[in-house]
């Protein structure tokens, strides 16, 4: 759905939220997918779902602490599309669409059209990775990858696993939890049959997000051999509370999931409303020690320009 009239209908929401939304909307376009609509509470506009999508006025206050390129991405892409930041492994932007619009994207404004690897067929970030043997993983990012075809992912996935020192293919994304619908016969295909070991980090923030489709999907990805994981970021009135934090590990567990990473919001222009104080954050994740299992309790994180991985908040 991508019509901010036609999602404040279907969930019985004021009319009196229609015009901040337009407008906001404007500078990024809404985009849900229904079935992810159908997961939200109706009438209520503070619904931890609905908060995720919905374009809010918020937006439009310029944030001084923000930039359009917070995590420093232009400065690590070693050739169109592909982030070489991090030591063994590499990112790949492989596509600027995805099947939802997160308000609170750090990429909200990166340069998907200057920056497509696949405008030479790929070939410049493949030699790159061929010629640089200390990679081992590569990470399909974006946008989605999983907005891509499959015949284009199998293809780069044989790519990849002709490079010799290429052991790992890891792919982020979100499909999986907005439109599971995705996780078909030919995705599972391609990936049970990657000769590399496959890595998928899912992206869910709330644990209402996972529902019985979600998990099915997660199943079948779990069969086809692939190693499951998941990060969130931590959002001002989305899950900045323990017992959603506790609930989505626990949830994500019992679906195969392990969780990952917790983010800090990278301030990114637009998304301020999201952010959570570091001091917030650490209590939270004091509480979520104190209560789970320790591979329950996600690494909370933030990403700084120029360090050599994502940065601990300790
Ligand atoms: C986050 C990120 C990675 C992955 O880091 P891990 O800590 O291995 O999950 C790799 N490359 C880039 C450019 C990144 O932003
Ligand atoms: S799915 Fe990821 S890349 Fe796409 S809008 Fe959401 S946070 Fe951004």
């Amino acid at each position: 759905m991508r019509d901010p009239a036609e999602l404040l209908a279907l969930l019985a929401l004021p009319p009196t939220l229609l015009p901040a939304a337009q407008a906001a909307a404007r500078v990024f376009p809404l985009r849900v997918p229904r079935s992810y609509i159908a997961r939200m509470e109706r009438g209520n506009p503070a619904d931890p779902l609905l908060r995720q999508v919905l374009p809010l006025d918020l937006e439009l206050h310029p944030d001084a602490e923000a930039s359009q390129d917070p995590v420093g991405d232009l400065d690590a892409m070693v050739r169109p599309g592909l982030l070489h930041k991090y030591q063994g492994r590499a990112l790949l932007v492989t596509t600027g669409a995805c099947g939802v619009h997160c308000r609170y994207c750090f990429r909200r404004h990166f340069p998907y059209s200057a920056a497509n690897p696949a405008a030479d067929a790929w070939e410049s970030a493949l030699s790159y990775l061929r010629d640089d043997d200390t990679i081992h993983e590569v990470i399909l990012s974006g946008g989605d990858p999983l907005t891509l075809h499959d015949r284009r992912l199998a293809q780069l996935a044989e790519q990849l696993a002709a490079i010799p020192h290429i052991k790992r293919l890891r792919l982020h994304t979100r499909q999986v939890v907005v439109l599971p619908q995705r996780v078909d016969e030919a995705l599972l295909a391609w990936l049970a049959a990657c000769p590399l070991q496959t890595v998928m980090v899912i992206h869910a923030n709330h644990p209402r997000e996972l529902d019985a489709d979600v998990r099915y999907a997660l199943a079948q990805l779990r069969a086809a051999g692939v190693s499951l994981l998941n990060q969130s970021v931590l959002l001002h009135g989305v899950n900045d509370a323990l017992d959603t934090l506790a609930e989505l590990s626990e949830a994500l567990f019992e679906a195969g999931v392990l969780p990952y990473y917790l983010h800090q919001l990278d301030r990114v222009q637009g998304a301020g409303h999201f952010n959570v104080p570091d001091d917030q954050a650490r209590t939270l994740l004091q509480g979520l020690r104190a209560r789970l299992s320790g591979y329950l309790v996600p690494r909370l994180v933030r990403e700084q320009p120029g360090a050599v991985s994502k940065t601990p908040i300790l």
